[in-house]
């Protein structure tokens, strides 16, 4: 009757535990692969220019010195970057395309 009522208590146990650990293991997963990705498209779509919501000067990416206007252009490996003023040249220079 003890040994009967300790294994449904052991069962029990290893029971909630491995539920927890199923969902606990299920949870991030969906949310890091849906999530991101769909933050990444988001900014693609938006990286246009012109005032940005609420931001300061972000730094330009070929001389690091910051400009509250940057122009955006996708650079030979695809990533976006946004180019200063002064930097503009060297960007037409290299052919990228402007968003
Ligand atoms: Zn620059």
């Amino acid at each position: 009757m003890l040994i009967g009522i300790i294994a449904a208590a052991v069962l029990a146990a290893a029971g909630l535990v491995l539920w927890r650990w199923k969902r606990g293991r299920r949870a991030p997963a969906p949310r890091s692969a849906k999530v991101v990705p769909l933050r990444a498209a988001r900014r693609r779509q938006r990286s246009r220019p012109g005032p940005a919501a609420g931001e300061q000067a972000r730094p330009c990416s070929l001389c690091r010195e910051r400009s509250a206007r940057l122009s955006f252009y996708i650079d030979e490996s695809g990533r976006t970057i946004g180019v200063c003023k002064a930097c503009r040249s060297k960007a037409e220079a290299r052919e990228l395309d402007r968003l």
